[in-house]
């Protein structure tokens, strides 16, 4: 999933003019896993968006 967070930090305090609302500081894009929540490099994976390491949970193991 994708979340959009305030991130703005105050930028006039930066010495940076905020513009408020449009400041794209606060809309910073952040990827969270489907399945574990966890912020990380995503796949599209069966309509879903998940991390690595839970494409390998889904994925079928061949015993060894
Ligand atoms: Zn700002
Ligand atoms: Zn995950």
């Amino acid at each position: 999933m994708v979340k959009y967070e305030d991130e703005c930090v105050g930028c006039t305090d930066l010495g940076l003019h905020c513009i408020g609302g449009a400041c794209r500081n606060r809309n910073v894009p952040h990827f969270y896993c489907d399945k574990c929540g966890e912020e990380d490099e995503l796949y599209e994976f069966e309509g879903e968006q998940l991390c690595i390491s839970c494409i390998e949970n889904r994925l079928p193991k061949v015993a060894v």
